[in-house]
């Protein structure tokens, strides 16, 4: 039985419901004014059921598909301007006990070199990610108990943001780590954690099961449940996520936005992120092995349809994809990137051997400032952001202010001064060029006269050694 508030997965993801919304949608897609009338209510910015967003998917007819995309594009720029933010993952062991098969830190994988930082490791790491301009990190390491305790994870919160590097530090960690109990969600809100991430990597449970046969994460239902358990503990910003071509994508998108749906009927607020992860080569992982792996074409509209369906949830795209791929999203909703990134432990401060132990091969290889630079010249403001987790704009009080629309009024000046301490600590000086030039022409998008004001004298102190002003 289908019930969005229940807490139980198999109630809030009804396989029969995933059905019958995509039987509906095949039907559904070839009536002109069912189409029609999704595509007005999407153009309220207030998003779509998952069985609107399912028939829009569907349709592949070139007239609905352009809309679809305006319609993301609109969304985008009326939502997040054309600021994105910028993050890096940071490695902290590959060590895990589970059996995920399309993932090389797999148990069973006896190829792959096992690594865990130590504190110092960290904190190495951290200055060097520091250095080259982060101020935003997500946090990533394999389920294992014994190697990476609760208390390893929480030890290394603390060092990451005990770190200083000439004058500066991290300041937003996101987590993304395995499913775990409230009290455990209770103690990572407790250390200063901006968004718990986990990936359900499938909705459809049968896949899940073949695709999960060992370990703790094998226990679908724990699983799928771990968001509500983590509201639960007090962390109400939370990421989710498929990896998309384990399973149909169709299937998964309805998925994706009933989990949505859930996290708002049952906490009042939905997913604070979805990231949209492809299957990807890595070690002992070919992409072959994955026949539902996803072609670009329909990858770019899966993400437009998403943009369309949630406006108010930021959207994530990793350096999995190539500069090409990345441009593209960018124009279809994605709010978020990762820049210079390292998807191996210690990947920042070893030059060599790396790959070795890589989760996925990285296809955007370029540093944090060719990426800073590349953003600006195709007109986008890369921002390092982290004002509203530090202000406890969180959970249900950032939600409504981003669903009335206020809070760009913080976003766009947040997003230049930010810019302008990238710009003044590291950037090089063809960046710093381009970068001074796009704060200058993006002043006139402050709408308000007095936040204008503070920002350009902000950015004048800022100029002059000041740091970390925020609105
Ligand atoms: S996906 Fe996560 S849980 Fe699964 S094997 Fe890889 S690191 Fe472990
Ligand atoms: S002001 Fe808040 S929503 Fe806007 S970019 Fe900064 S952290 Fe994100």
């Amino acid at each position: 039985m289908y019930k969005p508030s229940s807490p139980y997965a198999d109630e809030f993801i009804s396989h029969q419901e995933i059905l019958d919304t995509l039987a509906d949608a095949e039907r559904e897609s070839r009536n002109p004014a069912r189409v029609a009338e999704i595509l007005e209510k999407a153009a309220l910015l207030k998003g779509l059921s998952h069985r609107e967003a399912a028939i829009l998917m569907e349709c592949t007819d070139p007239a609905t598909q352009e809309r679809i995309f305006s319609l993301a594009a609109d969304i985008k720029q009326r939502f997040y301007g054309n600021r994105i933010v910028l993050f890096a993952p940071l490695y902290l062991s590959n060590y895990c006990v589970n059996g995920c098969v399309y993932c090389p830190y797999h148990a069973k994988n006896k190829t792959i070199p096992r690594r865990k930082l130590s504190q110092e490791e960290i904190a190495s790491e951290v200055r060097a990610l520091i250095r080259t301009g982060h101020k935003r990190l997500a946090v990533e390491a394999g389920e294992d108990p014994v190697h990476n305790p609760l208390e390893y994870i929480l030890d290394s919160i603390k060092t990451i943001y005990s770190v200083n590097e000439g004058g500066n530090s991290i300041r937003r960690v996101n987590i993304n780590i395995a499913a775990t109990d409230v009290e455990s969600y209770r103690k990572l809100k407790a250390a200063g954690i901006g968004t718990y991430i986990l990936f359900q990597e499938t909705y459809n449970k049968e896949q899940y099961q073949r695709l999960h046969p060992t370990g703790p994460k094998s226990n679908y239902c724990w699983h799928t449940e771990a968001m509500d358990r983590a509201q639960e503990g007090g962390c109400d910003d939370v990421g989710i996520g498929v990896l998309f071509g384990l399973a149909g994508y169709k299937y998964e998108l309805v998925g994706l936005l009933m989990h949505a749906e859930h996290l708002e009927a049952r906490f009042g607020v939905g997913p604070h992120t979805i990231s949209v992860p492809r299957i990807c080569p890595a070690d002992d992982i070919s992409v072959e092995d994955f026949k539902d792996a996803l072609p670009d074409q329909v990858f770019r509209k899966l993400v437009a349809v998403l943009r369309v369906a949630v406006p108010y949830t930021g959207m994530i795209v990793s350096t999995r994809e190539s500069a090409r791929m990345r441009e593209q999203l960018l124009h279809c909703g994605i709010s978020q990137i990762s820049g210079g990134s390292r998807t191996s432990v210690g990947g920042y401060t070893t030059t060599e051997r790396h790959d070795e132990t890589a989760q996925f091969d990285v296809s955007d290889t370029r540093p944090l400032d060719e990426v800073v630079r590349w953003l600006l010249e195709n007109d986008h403001i890369p921002s390092f952001c982290t004002a509203c987790y530090r202000e406890g704009r969180t959970g249900d009080r950032f939600m409504s202010l981003c669903k009335s629309g206020k809070i760009s009024l913080c976003c766009t000046p947040n997003a230049l001064m930010t810019l302008k301490e990238y710009l003044v600590d590291y950037a090089s000086p063809a960046t710093r060029e381009a970068g001074e030039r796009l704060i200058a022409r993006s002043l006139s998008d402050i709408p308000e006269g007095r936040i204008r004001e503070l920002t350009i004298q902000h950015l004048d102190e800022i100029g002059h050694g000041a740091h970390d002003f925020r609105f």
